[in-house]
């Protein structure tokens, strides 16, 4: 298969670049750092949070973001495995779907 991608606007995406693999692009929040969104208080600014850009509350919940977010990558990759849905046919449908999960999930997470 050729690379699929849900696009969710300019900048956000989730891309299927090959059988079994899923990254988005733009989906997670960025260490305020060093721009890593996989990175959790490891690179020198955040470890020492000398600049105060985040505290350890949000560094909480931008975790939890993140997690969800790997966790609906991987939700559509099995679903798209198993052929519940197609990522090319629904494409729409899905984008629209992503993006409702997404605006719940962080005004879930940034509304406690
Ligand atoms: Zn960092």
């Amino acid at each position: 298969m050729s690379e699929i991608i849900l696009r969710l606007d300019n900048e956000r995406y989730i891309s299927f670049p090959k059988e079994g693999s899923v990254y988005s692009e733009s989906i997670k929040e960025d260490c305020p750092y060093c721009a890593d969104p996989d990175c959790y208080a490891n690179c020198d600014g955040s470890a020492g949070d000398v600049d105060g850009l985040e505290s350890e509350e949000q560094m909480y919940d931008r975790k939890v973001i993140n997690t969800a977010i790997d966790t609906v990558e991987s939700l559509l990759l099995a679903l798209s495995e198993a052929g519940v849905i197609n990522l090319v046919k629904d494409n729409e449908k899905i984008v629209e779907a992503v993006q409702i999960t997404l605006d719940a999930l962080v005004n879930h997470v940034e509304g406690e």
